[in-house]
């Protein structure tokens, strides 16, 4: 309240209580004139009141005026078209949030993150483009009309006519109001948010959330204005930016307190908006930052780096560096003051302020980003974002909503980063760079420890602690994700190479995650925990790591950037320098310990790969020296050494997480960045390093050294016997990989495309998309838009077929698979790829089956297993000929020397796998000779081991014979025994031996990699003239004490690497000489014979090779051939030693053995299937069938299929079928038309469901109800329409006791079988299908089967007599329900069950509920339904004969027995009883005179196929042929005269009365009749009719009462049904039934006509069922009925998916009125519903399955439209069906992830149809599960 009494005071006193509409016209009008100072001064004194920020800001009258004093007189929304008008923007800008549906085009956009609206999209032409459309996670904003982010071609056709710019510029005065108004309005905002903050720290009650809800109103109105378009977007920018506006309103106003308050609130909170605060500067001081405490950490920003001595107190200081380590950064020293705390200037700045400090409100947020448009404003918000970046990662890091808030800084950074001009503008301008690798160092500091790495006490290093929320939450994806983004433009990238002191910070980071998540051995115990932290570390180095790794790398790809990777590695090697030096690690590997992560290293090899591979470097000049290099090579190899032992089940006891972490490594989205990089600086070691030393690191690495001596016996001190084997093939492996792998070594990028495809597709057929995951992103991109880079899709169709989509029998959804071609399988499988490429190692053995199985298939090799085969190799590029020296080096000669003769000798742990990698490695190095380097001989020869070869060339040591070999072995062994006696042999060999053991070759590997290790560092450390090595431990070297028991033996060899593959040849072939002579001579003859094929095949493809390079060779191999061998040694068979020969060959034999049971048992079942549903059986014949003919005189037995045993059915015990039933409306859902009715796509059409059968028949019980008596209406009528009972069986029996206990052990089952076995489910135990009843079968002898089939010559009088006498009989039947039976127990149980199958409204149609007319009315429906659908599955109709599929599947006859045992419950009164009326003119009481009562219906009215159903199941069972023929003859009469009525009632009076008269009608014998009824009725019809057309339509009419007698005699009698021409299928049918002469007549066209057989005066019987209906009111409504119905469709959908999708996932439901989360459609109706949806659910169901049981009688079919996929509920379950929409790959796209377009499947939709018709959901689709009502 204020005292104040000025004039100006009282005036806004005065304009306060005036209107404000004409209050803002009063000042509009003022604020024009030319002196408008009056009208500036009231306005401001109006504001002054109405916006005072004390007010609370839930009070919106200030907002009502704002906006009135804006649009001055014409109301607001009138304002805001009107400045819409003036819009100029040219770009949409569009602005979404979570959860919106976008599109992107990878070949319109410039940026990876460019994205469209779905307008814009829509409207403008992306054909042939690759596009997808996604689901929006964090938010993003429409790129139209932004050429720095996407090409114009792209532009949709607004944005690309840039119509804005035609747009009359705005007249003055229209914003005049606004620019006055709204800086008020801003900074009133301002002040409640300044007011409203508190630091998350202080005591007090802090509750943002809240204060922003009060503002709502007024930000909402801020959103509004942004959207008014660019007229008002300048209005705003110049209002945001203006700097003398927010100097004069922020701080002024010193006498106002609430201001001066909130003010000093926003300066505290400014105080800790960067990364130092203010505080901690003033506390740190200038230079010397105080360390131990937690500013410690951010000692990096400032000035000085710690002190040397500083570190080494810290080493004392054992505590602090436990927790924390500072890091150095000496160099790094940045402009600290870019992470000053901020100081604003304009009003943008301020609101991002707050904005961050309220954490990224959503509606701030959406403010902001759609400002976006105007350039100016977004020039200024991005130097303003990146002014408050440091801070914004700090606010994010103490978030407790981090996610959310990642997502809302996400969508606003790419819209600024995304734009190259802008990025780099603020790179230059704003250091940008400078704060984002500084931020991410902050971050990162913030949760390091000391790395265990090598010497866990002394360690200097420090890592990233994986197990800390913010790695393990991936908190700084945002801040990674934005660098990236800034690392694709060139400039920037660019920029960032060439500032030296940036990449030495990147550095330091990016050695934070070296040796991270460190791996330990554990020995004894297992591991309790199983850590789960290397998720965060194999994430943290992808993406903080390896991605901006990539991101640099494509920017050095030319000879110009050269400078850029000299300088990266250079860092690189300082970086892995300082980094060996502070782990302590010197050339000994601690024991134990592994760590996947290696990201230094990475770097230098990739950037190496580039200098050499892009850039035309040489390698020398990039390399370190040696010594550096055999340090560098250490940790990589470990890795791989470490992969062997982890599959080795070394590392059991550390859990599974450890085997996860090896998948992980060699996995598509990771091995490009890790294994790949790993194995090429292995590879560049190899090449640069003496081999003999790298090739016995290897070995000792893989722990294998001892295994490698020729003796017999070893000792293994590092491995246990079961690892020994695994472990050796590990190394060797690697070894081939190592010499033979050239991904970085000399293969061009679409070579490795083609490569990592075949590698793939070897595995296994892959779709399209799981193939495009599972290739690695680099060096290609998977799109194929980059300029010069091969296209994904052409390599696909170069290297794959392509096999369509099918649906298999089993139910599973086949998809769209690629398969390789057989070209590919013959000339380009690659075993080694697919070794290193493997994550499980099952794939390896899948690829090795598909090879053979094309080799079966091609027949290019047929006996045995065929071995890998051998491929070669590309060429090396010059800079790593080196590697070759690998393959050509003494110590690999003496291992494989020593595994040949093992082998051949069957030592233990010998594999075929290991002979496989051997002979590989001896081809690899005949294929790949290095010219003999003289300089090699230079070499002093004092090694121990020179006298095995005399040089290092495999082609010559070939054939160079080992003599004897000196030997360690333990006292026991074999060796040692033989050796004690000198050999018995001839004095001549004696006299020299004592000269053969001074010759005797003795190998150490260990020995020879230490001593060669001591060369190297001596000539290096020569060369470097330093005195002092590092602490390189000589004295661990001495090899430990040799164990006492251990002697020294002399092992006579004689033999040469050839003679021993020779003799392996033998042995692998099993035959003596083998090899003859001259074989070499004839294998010139064919060499492509050695490309597929066994070990033999491997062995003489060397000996070929071998031959055909050295003369010396050939003449050996011609020796050895020639000379005859002693038989095979005898111990070869010994058997132990065969044991572990063969393993893998016994392994193998077990794989196919179980293959070939899987295979033949799964073709047993699927002929379970067969036999049960569409092949003839004889079995199932019977059991179905019971009246068949074929029955011979014995009683019907049935195998029951729980016990076995074979027997009939009794009243005692009887058998039943195996039957499920099931509610179903399938019949009700038929309609007129042929055609499926369309779904709705638009707002226009609809879907009409009057016209459906189901309706139809409601109307006329209902109709008929009115009028007529209920009881009798309810016998002239089926119902089941919608809701009957369908019953279908697998055709199985079992004893119905059997049964009984089979549910008893289900129920104590306590699997989880997806079935309720409390509503009596269970699957058929012999064929397992889906069954939930047991029908029980009639006992009987077939003898009552041929006495039904007797033919009689009884008149039809006579008959019709008998009928009525068995009708009479039914009050009293012999089986009476005073006996019960077992079997009638049963019989009323399975009776129950069908009542239990559908809804109680499907069976209530009776007025009275409950009555037992009702239930009269449900049982013989039950029968009628399942004649009905039996049809359907026909086809609508006979002429197919036969028994088709369906039928097999029909229990009929079983059911009408049943039905008919219980229809005897039931009495018909005689008076009433129907047959009376039919065969008979009533002479006693008139028909309308009965009592008041309503009247019965008229015969005309009533239903004839029911009639006819209720006559069978009414009489006596077994009923006679005869008699079945004298109802339907009865019956017939009745259909044909109400055909006759039906017509006549079609005709205009003039054409009745024409016919009548007219001769053709003479024709007919029943002329005067038809003319009679003709008279009788009166209606108007205009239609013309002929002869021919009469006749057909009366056909039509009674076509559907023929078949169905038809099929009713077909189940009562096994009569078979004959096929027909449809145009023939009346009289088919009628001579069927016995109404017509078999004989044609021809000669009559009306033989609709002669199938009347009357025995009674057939005038006087139709007078009286005409009388009946005279008179009565809707009459024609009733006669005419259609009765015929089209077969049951699904909806026609349409062909693309788009078309859907856009109408209906933004479409509201009709129920709730909202737009569902999950909307679903049913594909029957067509209704709308919400899924899972709580707004509709109604008594605890949710509205989808609620539809099904009012639509499908619990059966419903929806489409998921954000899914695109279909599920099906059953009752209480339900499944995923799959799609019917696939991609152009023939794939599924669930949950619409890739976004591609899809397509209609028209034959999955029609498969999808079938199942629905043929009611085999239950049957065919796996993995049901309940749905609690919740869907
Ligand atoms: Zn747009
Ligand atoms: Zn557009
Ligand atoms: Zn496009
Ligand atoms: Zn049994
Ligand atoms: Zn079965
Ligand atoms: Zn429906
Ligand atoms: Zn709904
Ligand atoms: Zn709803």
């Amino acid at each position: 309240v204020q005292s104040d009494t000025s004039p100006e005071c009282m005036m806004a006193a005065l304009l306060l209580r005036r209107d404000k509409k004409s209050t803002a016209a009063h000042l509009k009008s003022d604020l024009n004139r030319t002196d408008n100072s009056s009208g500036v001064r009231q306005l401001q004194e109006l504001l002054d009141s109405v916006l005072n920020p004390e007010k609370p800001p839930a009070d919106t009258e200030a907002l009502d005026w704002c906006k009135c004093l804006i649009a001055g007189e014409e109301g607001f929304e009138e304002f805001c078209k009107t400045v819409r008008s003036y819009d100029n923007a040219t770009l949409c800008g569009l602005v979404w949030t979570a959860n919106f549906v976008a599109y992107r085009c990878r070949t319109c956009g410039i940026s990876p993150c460019m994205s469209l609206c779905a307008e814009c999209f829509n409207n403008g032409d992306h054909t042939g483009h690759d596009f997808n459309m996604f689901r929006s996670q964090a938010g993003g904003a429409c790129d139209c009309g932004d050429s720095n982010v996407m090409r114009e071609t792209g532009f949709c056709r607004r944005h690309r006519l840039r119509t804005g710019e035609n747009v009359p510029s705005v007249p003055r005065d229209l914003l005049l109001m606004s620019e006055m108004v709204l800086p008020r309005f801003i900074i009133c905002i301002i002040q409640y948010l300044r007011d409203g903050y508190t630091e998350p720290d202080t005591s007090a009650e802090r509750d943002l959330q809240k204060v922003l809800q009060q503002l709502e109103p007024q930000i909402t109105f801020l959103e509004e204005l942004t959207k008014m378009g660019g007229a008002m977007r300048t209005v705003l920018t110049k209002i945001l930016t203006n700097q003398q506006t927010f100097k004069d309103l922020s701080m002024g106003q010193e006498e106002n307190v609430f201001a001066k308050k909130n003010y000093e609130n926003y300066l505290s909170a400014l105080k800790n908006s960067g990364l130092v605060s203010v505080e901690e500067k003033a506390q740190t001081g200038a230079a010397e930052p105080t360390r131990g405490s937690e500013t410690g950490a951010l000692g990096l920003l400032g000035a000085a780096a710690p002190s040397s001595s500083e570190s080494n107190k810290e080493d004392q200081d054992g505590q602090s560096i436990g927790q924390r380590k500072r890091v150095k950064l000496s160099s790094s020293t940045k402009d600290p003051s870019i992470m000053d705390s901020l100081k604003h200037k304009c009003f943008l700045e301020e609101l991002l302020f707050w904005t961050i400090k309220y954490e990224f409100p959503q509606k701030m947020v959406t403010f902001l980003l759609n400002m976006l448009p105007d350039q100016d404003y977004k020039i200024t918000f991005t130097k303003t974002f990146v002014q408050h970046y440091a801070f914004i990662m700090k606010t994010l890091m103490k978030s407790q909503e981090s996610d959310t808030m990642s997502n809302r800084i996400v969508h606003i950074s790419v819209q600024l980063f995304s734009n190259e001009d802008l990025a780099r503008h603020v790179t230059e301008e704003c250091q940008l760079l400078d704060i984002m690798v500084t931020v991410l160092l902050y971050m990162m500091e913030s949760c390091l420890i000391k790395s265990e790495l090598q010497d866990e006490e002394n360690s200097r290093h420090v890592v990233v602690n994986c197990s800390e929320a913010l790695l393990k939450n991936n908190t700084y994806w945002p801040l990674v994700s934005d660098f990236i983004n800034i690392l694709s433009h060139q400039s920037v990238a660019k920029k960032f190479l060439e500032d030296h002191s940036l990449l030495m910070l990147w550095m330091s980071f990016v050695s934070f995650f070296q040796g991270m998540n460190l791996n330990k051995r554990e020995l004894s115990e297992h591991v309790e925990f199983e850590s789960q932290t290397y998720y965060a570390a194999f994430a943290a180095e992808l993406e903080a790591c390896a991605q901006p790794m990539w991101g640099l790398l494509t920017h050095c790809k030319v000879k110009e950037t050269q400078e850029y990777t000299k300088t990266v590695v250079r860092y690189c090697l300082e970086t892995l320098q300082i980094w060996f030096d502070a782990i302590g690690f010197v050339d000994e590997l601690a024991p134990n310990q592994v760590t996947f992560h290696l990201p230094l290293h990475r770097y230098y090899a990739m950037f190496l790969s580039k200098a050499v591979k892009c850039q035309g470097l040489d390698l020398e000049s990039l390399l370190p020296d040696q010594e550096m290099l055999m340090r560098i090579m250490v940790h990589p190899l470990q890795i791989q050494a470490s992969l062997s032992e982890i599959h080795s089940n070394m590392w059991v006891r550390n859990g599974l997480q450890i085997k996860g972490q090896a998948m992980t490594y060699v996995q598509s989205h990771f091995c490009n960045s890790m294994i790949d990089p790993d194995i090429f600086l292995l590879q560049v070691c190899a090449s640069r390093l003496d081999p003999d030393y790298f090739i016995s690191s290897v070995f000792e690495r893989f722990k294998v050294v001892d295994l490698l001596t020729m003796a017999s016996v070893h000792q293994n001190t590092a491995l246990d016997g079961e690892q020994e084997r695994p472990m050796l093939e590990g190394a060797l492996t690697f070894l081939v990989i190592l010499s033979s792998l050239r991904i970085h070594l000399g293969m061009a990028d679409d070579e490795i495309l083609r490569a990592e495809m075949v590698s793939q597709l070897c595995m296994n057929d892959r779709t399209h998309s799981s193939l495009l995951d599972l290739i690695p992103e680099n060096p290609n991109p998977k799109s194929g838009i980059v300029p010069g880079s091969c296209s994904f899709e052409e390599m696909l169709s170069a290297v794959a077929d392509f096999k369509a989509p099918v649906f298999e029998l089993g139910g599973s959804m086949q998809q769209g698979m690629y398969t390789p071609k057989a070209e590919v399988w013959e000339k380009e499988f690659d075993p080694i790829m697919v070794i290193l490429r493997t994550v499980y190692r099952r794939d390896v053995q899948s690829a090795m089956d598909r090879y053979s199985a094309f080799l079966k298939q091609s027949g290019m090799h047929t006996t045995g297993n065929p071995w890998p085969p051998y491929k070669e190799r590309t060429p090396l590029h010059p800079c790593y000929k080196g590697l070759d020296r690998l393959l050509h080096c003494k110590t690999l000669h003496i291992v494989i020397f020593t595994l040949l003769y093992k082998i051949w000798l069957d030592h233990s742990n010998m594999s075929e796998h290991v002979l496989c990698m051997v002979l590989y490695l001896i081809e690899l190095g005949l294929d790949n000779q290095v010219e003999e380097d003289k300089g090699d001989e230079v070499r002093p020869s004092e090694h121990c081991h020179d006298s095995w070869f005399p040089g290092t060339n495999l082609l010559s040591n070939l054939h160079h014979v080992i003599n004897y070999v000196r030997v360690r072995v333990p006292e026991t062994a074999p060796e040692v025994k033989r050796e004690r006696e000198p050999p018995a042999s001839t004095s001549a060999e004696a006299s020299n031996f004592g000269q053969n053991v001074r010759e005797a070759q003795v190998f150490s590997l260990v020995a020879e990699r230490r001593r060669k290790f001591q060369e190297i560092i001596n000539r290096s450390s020569t060369e470097a003239s330093q005195a002092v090595r590092p602490k390189s431990s000589s004295t661990r070297w001495v090899p430990p004490g040799t164990p006492p028991q251990l002697v020294t033996e002399i092992l006579e060899i004689h033999e040469s690497m050839l003679s021993l593959l020779i003799k392996l040849h033998q042995k692998l072939s099993a035959k003596q000489n083998s090899l003859s002579a001259t074989w070499l001579e004839d294998m010139d003859a064919n060499p492509n014979r050695h490309a597929h094929g066994d070990g033999i095949t491997a062995i003489e493809r060397i000996l070929t090779k071998a031959a055909t390079r050295s003369h010396q060779s050939k003449r050996s191999i011609q020796e050895i051939c020639g000379k005859v061998f002693p038989p095979v040694a005898p111990k070869k068979n010994s058997p132990t030693a065969k044991k572990t020969m063969d393993k893998e060959e016994r392994r193998q034999r077990a794989r196919e053995r179980q293959q070939k049971l899987l295979a033949e048992f799964a073709s047993r079942q699927k002929s379970f299937m067969e036999t049960a549903m569409d092949v003839e059986s004889p079995d199932t014949e019977a059991a179905m069938d019971l009246g068949a003919s074929e029955v011979k005189e014995s009683e019907v037995l049935y195998d029951c299929v729980i016990c076995g045993q074979s027997g009939p059915s009794t009243e005692d015990r009887p058998t039943g079928l195996v039957v499920l039933l099931q509610a179903s409306s399938v019949l009700g859902h038929r309609c007129k038309s042929d055609e499926a009715k369309k779904l709705p796509t638009t707002d226009e059409e609809r879907i009409y469901p009057a016209d459906t059968c189901g309706a139809a028949h409601d109307v006329r019980l209902a109709l008929m109800q009115s009028f007529f008596k209920d009881s009798s209406c309810l016998q002239s009528v089926s119902i089941g329409w919608d809701g009957g009972v369908y019953v279908q069986t697998c055709g199985h029996t079992l004893h119905i006791d059997c049964h009984k206990s089979y549910m008893e052990s289900l129920r104590n089952d306590q699997v989880m079988q997806g079935f309720s076995v409390d509503k009596g489910e269970f699957t058929c135990p012999l064929c397992r299908q889906f069954a939930n009843s047991v029908l029980p079968c009639r006992p009987g002898r077939s003898t009552e089967v041929v006495s039904w089939h007797m033919p009689s010559n009884k008149k039809t009088s006579v008959l019709v007599k008998e009928v009525e006498d068995l009708q009479e009989q039914l009050g009293f039947f012999p089986v009476s329900t005073t006996t019960e039976s077992n079997l009638s127990k049963e019989m009323e149980l399975v009776i129950k069950d069908i009542k239990n199958t559908t809804q109680r409204k499907y069976m209530d149609y009776g007025k009275n509920p409950g009555s037992p007319d009702n239930d009269f009315l449900f049982m013989y429906s039950v029968a009628r339904t399942n004649l009905e659908l039996e049809l359907v599955h026909r086809g609508g109709n006979l002429c197919s004969g036969g028994a088709s599929g369906a039928a097999k599947r029909s229990c009929l006859n079983q059911l009408f027995h049943v039905l008919a045992m219980h229809m005897r419950l039931y009495s018909i009164d005689s008076a009433y009883n129907p047959w009376t009326r039919l065969t008979q003119v009533p002479c006693v009481v008139p028909y309308s005179c009965l009592d008041d009562e309503r009247p019965d219906v008229p015969m005309l009215f009533r239903d004839c196929p029911s009639l006819l159903i209720i006559f069978v199941l009414t009489m006596p069972q077994p009923l006679r042929k005869e008699h079945f023929i004298c109802l339907v003859r009865m019956l017939y009469n009745l259909q044909y005269t109400q055909a006759l009525a039906a017509l006549s009632a079609k005709f205009s009076p003039e054409e009745r009365q024409a016919w009548s008269t007219s001769g053709t009608l003479k024709k007919c014998p029943f002329n005067t009749i038809c003319a009679l009824l003709l008279c009788f009725l009166s209606q108007l019809s205009s239609s013309v009719w002929s002869p021919q057309s009469i006749e057909y339509s009366l056909q039509q009419f009674c076509l559907p009462y023929l078949r169905l007698s038809c099929l009713l005699q077909h189940h009562l009698y096994g009569d078979n049904l004959s096929g027909c021409p449809e145009e023939e299928e009346f009289s088919g049918l009628a001579g069927c039934l016995g109404l017509l002469d078999p004989a044609p007549q021809p000669s009559n066209p009306m033989y609709s006509a002669s199938c009347l057989d009357w025995t009674v005066s057939a005038f006087d019987l139709m007078s009286q069922w005409c009388s009946e209906v005279t008179g009565l009111a809707d009459t024609q409504t009733l006669l005419v009925q259609d009765l015929q119905w089209a077969s049951p469709h699904l909806l026609h959908l349409p062909d693309n998916y788009n078309t859907i999708f856009q109408y209906y996932h933004k479409k509201a439901c009709t129920a709730c009125k909202k737009v569902p989360k999950d909307p679903a459609l049913c594909l029957v109706c067509g209704t709308f519903v919400c899924l899972k949806g709580l707004c509709c659910k109604q008594h605890g169901i949710c509205e989808c399955v609620w539809h099904s049981q009012h639509c499908g009688a619990a059966t419903g079919i929806f489409l998921l439209i954000n899914a695109s996929v279909i599920i099906i509920i059953r009752g209480h379950r339900f499944c995923l069906w799959g799609s019917v929409y696939l991609d152009a790959h023939g794939e599924e796209d669930r949950d619409l992830r890739r976004g591609k377009p899809l397509f209609l499947c028209v034959e999955r939709y029609r498969v999808l149809e079938q199942q629905w018709v043929s009611h085999t959901f239950d049957h065919i689709n796996k993995r049901w599960g309940p749905h609690y009502n919740g869907l």
